[in-house]
């Protein structure tokens, strides 16, 4: 009924927050209220704030599997979310333009 109840049901998976989609493991990014990106370690390291609707900085909305975009950076601590299909990519994961080929 509640809003925070229906994201509980997003953030959870059994007892853990899902780090990848199941089925297939591919990995999973979380979205918030105000549109930003989380990756599943922050999500489980603030799980209290996530579940906030009125923080909207954290309040999580939805998730989603990470494809193929190489480039997806988790708003809090800024580390990478890995993406099922573009790693070959990403040998240089801070450099969106340089490629040397
Ligand atoms: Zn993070």
């Amino acid at each position: 009924m509640s809003v925070a109840k229906k994201n509980n049901a997003i953030l959870l998976t059994g007892a853990e927050v899902t780090r990848f989609a199941w089925p297939g493991g591919y990995p999973v990014f979380y979205v918030t209220h105000d549109s930003g990106v989380l990756c599943p370690k922050c999500v489980s390291e603030n799980f209290d704030q996530c579940c906030d609707p009125d923080d909207h900085g954290w309040f999580v909305i939805g998730h989603d599997a990470n494809w193929k975009n190489p480039h997806l950076y988790c708003d809090h601590c800024n580390s990478r979310i890995e993406s099922a299909y573009a790693e070959e990519e990403t040998s240089c994961p801070r450099s969106t333009t340089a490629k040397k080929w």
